[in-house]
């Protein structure tokens, strides 16, 4: 098969064209080996019927020219195929004519049949109708001329027959083999199509989970900060406008990237070239990036090269390919780091300007390198190296296709870690109207939807814990949300912030707050891997978590339960419902502390989530029940539970409401009271054996525990 392609393909032949061909080479092989056979057999059984040997090989050199012209034309051939095949049907005519007739054509008249029939399978539904009529032609012919025709003495009644039933069989075969073939082509081209339409739709509904996705965050932005103006406008008034007014451009150039590659992609984006100092005007585009570098401690330069160059350029166009290359570069850079973009005029057989974008930010793995390019394609994050910046994954995607439309070409090189460069080339031509670079202003406000993407981190005032108010850890990379959460929640929780997965899961560790609320998608650790952590360290298992995030898909959802999340909600997410969820998490946790602070009863719950939990508790009275005389060491016990001095009280105390030493002043004082109640030993002997040195204040305690002092315990338990 492999053989047969490379031998008879042409250059640029189409996948279905080389289908079509090889098809057509093999039955031409087929039936050249069928007939030269045929004939060869009748040449030696039956030299004298000349006809029919003239005919056998007049159809065996129309196939082998076939075979040979497939080996040596390289183009089309299907003007050699039709031609073949209109010589076929007339030449059988003529051999039926020569042979006496229908009646005597030993079979030979379905072979035109059999040349239509075939020809369908080539699509060219004019060529298999013209066949068709020259077919039918010849048959009504013959049926016409049969007065006229005698049979030649050759064809005799058996030989009539024979002939007959050996056409009969290989044209039946012929055409059986053909209709097999034409029937498993469509089921797999029906296949095909269903794979592909799968496909189609599966790429749909990504498309449309990745486009709702980015539009959530600005979303909740903009939804919480208009409540917060409505309800406290005095204070929010001004820094929440600003914030609307941010989020709405973040939406807007989302709206207008999606919509000028659906444009592009159309063919309907036309090109406005002026001519002007390219140069002159990349400078003022440069400029405006400045503080958004500043801002993040990266230092940005142009350095081009000559200082003046004239060329046509599409401003509007051009604006966006180096907004977009600058933007991530200052994006993709940590603080510290160096953006440096140069621009060169290069005259070789075509001049071309070349702007080269680079900067020593965090880099862009090998195998990532050929997707970047891809439509809503994220670098997958990586715990080393994200920035954690937004994005949506459309700005290279526009920026691909607007080189292209500038007749341009765009490549990328980077050293993962170290460094990344963006070469874009245009060619350079001069025969726009001349004119002066558009107005600064101009350029500014078109440029501003991508100077502000940077995710300045909020300087939220650190405020001092408040008593009985639970404490609440916002794990979060958008600063606008955190800002609006901060202030949604600050007057019923004592809030704390961390800006990405890691710095939240050391927070979790170091503060134990009450409860957590996480976002999904952040850099250095995902929200997923957060809640990972924390439900399967014995530190934190027990804090509830709730999961915020503008992944609302059904699978992101389950994803999240099924690693453990307490709550999950979509943002844009409705406050009342925040507010209710956290509530009734720590309400929760209050029937938990029931249980767990329950003395006397403690039995391992039959529910999966709270087994790390009940190891906890159960570990803890374990060692205390077998150290109940001595004094609780409590470094030996913070060893047991792996934990250090202070998640140990505090882990404890938010299980069970209860300090470890009222705890375990309980578990004694249950201790005496059975010993008191099962067994002969005085009320001081029961005292000394459950650890307690001071029998006055053993029974000051114990009256508190029970209600009821130990002596009297003693007596009554006598009686009984
Ligand atoms: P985004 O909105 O996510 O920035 P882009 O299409 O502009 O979308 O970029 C696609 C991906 O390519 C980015 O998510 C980022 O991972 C990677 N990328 C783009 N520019 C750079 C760069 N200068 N350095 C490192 N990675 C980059």
């Amino acid at each position: 098969d492999k053989w047969i392609e490379r031998s008879i393909r042409y250059p640029d032949i189409s996948k279905e064209d080389l289908i079509l061909r090889k098809d057509y080479w093999i039955s031409s092989v087929a039936c050249f080996l069928v007939i030269i056979s045929l004939t060869l057999y009748f040449w030696i059984a039956n030299p004298e019927f000349k006809i029919l040997l003239t005919y056998g090989f007049f159809l065996t050199f129309i196939f082998l020219t076939y075979i040979v012209a497939g080996f040596i034309i390289h183009h089309n051939l299907k003007w050699l195929m039709f031609t073949n095949q209109v010589l076929i049907i007339i030449s059988t005519f003529i051999c039926i004519l020569k042979l006496g007739g229908i009646p005597y054509s030993g079979g030979l008249i379905f072979v035109g049949f059999f040349v239509v029939l075939f020809s369908l399978d080539f699509h060219h539904t004019r060529n298999s109708i013209i066949l068709f009529f020259i077919y039918i032609i010849t048959l009504i012919s013959a049926g016409v001329l049969h007065p006229y025709l005698t049979a030649p003495p050759e064809m005799t009644n058996s030989a009539n027959i024979f002939l007959f039933v050996v056409n009969l069989i290989w044209i039946s075969a012929f055409s059986f083999l053909f209709l097999l073939n034409f029937i498993s082509q469509r089921v797999e081209i029906e296949h095909k199509e269903a794979v592909r339409l799968k496909e189609c739709d599966e790429a749909k509904t990504k498309l449309y989970i990745n486009i709702t996705h980015e539009f959530r965050t600005p979303l909740t932005v903009i939804l919480g900060m208009a409540d917060l103006i409505r309800t406290k406008p005095k204070k929010w008034l001004k820094k929440g406008t600003h914030k609307i007014e941010n989020n709405s451009k973040i939406l807007l150039n989302l709206v207008n990237q999606i919509l000028d590659l659906s444009k592009l992609q159309a063919g309907e984006m036309r090109v406005n070239k002026v001519q002007g100092d390219v140069v002159l005007y990349i400078r003022y585009l440069i400029e405006l990036f400045h503080s958004m570098a500043d801002e993040k401690g990266i230092t940005l330069k142009y350095s081009p090269e000559p200082d003046h160059f004239l060329m046509d350029y599409d401003p509007e166009k051009l604006m966006h390919i180096i907004s977009n290359l600058v933007s991530n570069a200052i994006k993709y850079t940590l603080p510290g780091g160096k953006v440096e973009v140069i621009s060169k005029a290069v005259f070789n057989d075509i001049s071309k300007f070349e702007i080269r974008v680079k900067d020593n930010g965090i880099g862009i793995l090998k195998d990532q390198l050929p997707y970047i390019f891809d439509r809503f394609y994220r670098v997958e994050s990586d715990h080393n190296h994200t920035t954690g910046e937004p994005g949506s994954g459309l700005g290279l995607a526009l920026t691909l296709e607007l080189t292209k439309l500038l007749e341009g070409k765009i490549h990328v090189e980077s050293i993962y870690g170290k460094e990344t460069e963006f070469i874009v080339s245009l060619p350079v031509t001069n025969n726009a109207t001349l004119k002066e670079p558009a107005e600064l202003s101009d350029i500014e406000s078109n440029v501003s939807v991508f100077t502000h993407i940077y995710n300045k981190k909020s300087d939220l005032k650190k405020t001092s814990k408040q008593k009985n108010k639970p404490s609440l850890l916002i794990v979060e990379d958008s600063n606008d949300v955190i800002e609006y959460l901060h202030a949604l929640l600050k007057p019923n929780y004592h809030v704390q912030v961390a800006f990405n997965g890691k710095e939240g899961w050391e927070k979790s560790l170091q503060l134990l707050p009450d409860i957590i609320l996480t976002d999904i998608m952040m850099p250095e650790m995902d929200g997923i891997e957060l809640l990972d952590k924390i439900k399967n360290d014995m530190r934190t298992s027990h804090i509830p978590v709730v999961i915020l995030t503008a992944k609302a898909d059904i699978a992101s959802r389950l994803t999240g339960l099924e690693r453990g999340a307490d709550a999950y909600l979509a943002k844009p997410f409705h406050k009342k419902e925040l507010k209710v969820q956290l509530k009734r998490l720590i309400k929760l946790r209050k029937k938990l502390q029931e249980r767990y602070a329950n003395i006397e009863y403690f039995k391992v719950s039959p529910d999966k989530n709270s087994k790390i939990e009940d190891s906890f508790i159960g570990k803890i009275r374990e060692f205390m029940l077998t150290n109940l005389e001595e004094e609780i060491n409590i470094k030996s016990l913070c060893i047991e539970v792996a934990m250090s001095k202070t998640q140990l009280y505090r882990k404890f105390n938010l299980l069970t409401d209860k300090t470890l030493f009222e705890y375990l002043q309980s578990l004694r004082l249950h201790h005496a009271k059975e010993l008191l109640m099962t067994s002969n030993i005085n009320v001081s002997e029961a005292a000394y054996q459950t650890g307690f040195k001071n029998i006055s204040h053993f029974s000051k305690v114990f009256t508190k525990e029970f209600g009821v002092n130990p002596s009297k315990i003693k007596e009554q338990s006598l009686l009984s």
